[in-house]
């Protein structure tokens, strides 16, 4: 194995790292009935950012995780500028956070599944990796991707089963 396939294993190995606990965060949205996103920001390899959706629980339509977990590497480094970090998220980040996230001046993106109702960073738009703005980030995509959408479609699975009992004012658990 040459140098350059041990250096990519490396940021494979390490990009998996974090994502697996912006995933355990995601869950703990999951817990308070937030849709399951979660973020993770990562300072010369120390997590200085770690938060999950709380839309419902703050009654916040800003309280995406990408914004909690940004405020907060900004308060654990004193400055509004995020040089040298890295934001690994479970679902591809809308209009306001890919915004934020420019805005951040953060070197990376790491994100785990598309969205393509509303993903900013590839999918609808491409806000961080265009041109005409004054900052771009380098975007890597589809880390542990299947395990970051399983988290949603079990969310939303749940979520219409249980509307389904309301309507019929039933329950008819189907196993
Ligand atoms: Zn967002």
């Amino acid at each position: 194995m040459n140098n350059r396939d041990n250096k990519s294993l490396l940021i494979k190995s390490t990009d998996e790292r974090f994502m697996r606990i912006a995933i355990d965060a995601a869950q703990i949205a999951e817990e308070n009935g937030d849709v399951p996103i979660g973020a993770v920001i990562v300072y010369k390899n120390q997590i200085i950012g770690k938060a999950y959706n709380q839309r419902e629980q703050l009654k916040d339509p800003t309280a995406h995780a990408e914004i909690i977990a940004l405020t907060q590497a900004a308060e654990a480094l004193q400055t509004w500028r995020l040089n040298g970090c890295t934001m690994y998220v479970t679902l591809e980040p809308c209009p306001m956070c890919a915004g934020a996230l420019v805005l951040s001046r953060m070197d990376r993106l790491v994100f785990g599944c598309d969205d393509p109702k509303a993903g900013a960073c590839g999918s609808l738009y491409d806000i961080v990796r265009d041109g005409r703005l004054n900052h771009r980030l380098e975007v890597t995509t589809g880390v542990l991707a299947e395990q970051c959408s399983k988290l949603l479609q079990n969310f939303f699975r749940k979520k219409r089963y249980n509307k389904t009992d309301l309507k019929n004012n039933s329950v008819d658990f189907p196993f």
